[in-house]
């Protein structure tokens, strides 16, 4: 039966790659890529000579339509991304969406995701949580979307280029305060690092901080409440007008 096929790729290490997922990716007839350069490197280490197809981010939905048409004419469907699962921070919703109304089959493939990956290490609370993907890129909108944030008990869950991880911090140190974090970098790859400390902690180490990287922050429910930080400084004032005296 024709069925969409959402196939997990590796985040960096080639060796996450499921026989499953190699056997489905040589098995349906046609793959659908964000990036068909990127997937053939993929498809030629694993010697998978199906046909490819672009699915780009920008014209989602006609593209959607397309891959709907490979289904009624009775063939299957795998959706796959750069790295890691499609969908997450990735295209493929559309095609989900038309496909699964359409009543065809929709199967998930198992394999790498780097916020997973990024969650289990950090040394944060792993439930509940809150899987944001990328916050806006101006700061005005990070402003806006991490105020939402700032009181939710969950731990949090960031994607971010590297080039603009401080600024991303910077936001997050206004608006959520100086909780605790993980920057989980290069995950699966040789230079796999978790970085674990408060925001201002991070934000002060010189080095560029490189690579593909995750961030994790403590939601509002690990962190002293208001009411705790304000019961706090009042001690402290009080401490100050006694010593004072
Ligand atoms: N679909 C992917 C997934 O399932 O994880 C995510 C794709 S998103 C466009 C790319 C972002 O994922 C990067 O900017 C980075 O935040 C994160 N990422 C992907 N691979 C990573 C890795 N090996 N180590 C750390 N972060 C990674």
């Amino acid at each position: 039966r024709p069925s969409l096929y959402l196939v997990a790729t590796p985040i960096g290490n080639l060796d996450e790659f499921t026989p499953r997922a190699v056997q489905i990716l040589r098995e349906v007839d046609v793959i659908a890529a964000e990036d068909t350069r990127n997937t053939m490197k993929l498809l030629s280490h694993f010697d998978i000579k199906t046909h490819l197809v672009a699915h780009h981010a920008f014209n989602e939905k006609e593209s959607a339509k397309g891959l709907l048409k490979f289904l009624e004419e009775g063939k299957s469907v795998a959706v796959v991304s750069d790295a890691g699962y499609p969908l997450i921070s990735d295209p493929g919703l559309p095609a989900t969406q038309l496909i699964s109304e359409a009543g065809y089959p929709v199967i998930p493939i198992s394999g790498a995701n780097a916020m997973l990956n990024a969650l289990v290490a950090s040394g944060l609370p792993v439930q509940p949580f809150l899987f944001y993907g990328f916050l806006g890129s101006s700061e005005k909108e990070r402003t806006v979307q991490l105020h939402a944030l700032a009181q939710y008990p969950q731990t949090l869950i960031f994607y971010e280029a590297p080039h603009r991880v401080r600024k991303m911090l910077m936001s997050c140190l206004r608006e959520l305060g100086d909780r605790k974090m993980c920057l989980a970098r290069e995950l699966t790859k040789k230079h796999e690092e978790f970085i674990r400390g408060t925001i201002s902690e991070i934000l002060n180490i010189d080095e560029e901080l490189k690579g593909e990287m995750v961030i994790v922050i403590a939601g509002a429910a690990a962190c002293e409440s208001k009411d705790d930080l304000l019961q706090k400084a009042l001690i402290d004032v009080q401490q100050f007008v006694n010593d004072g005296m």
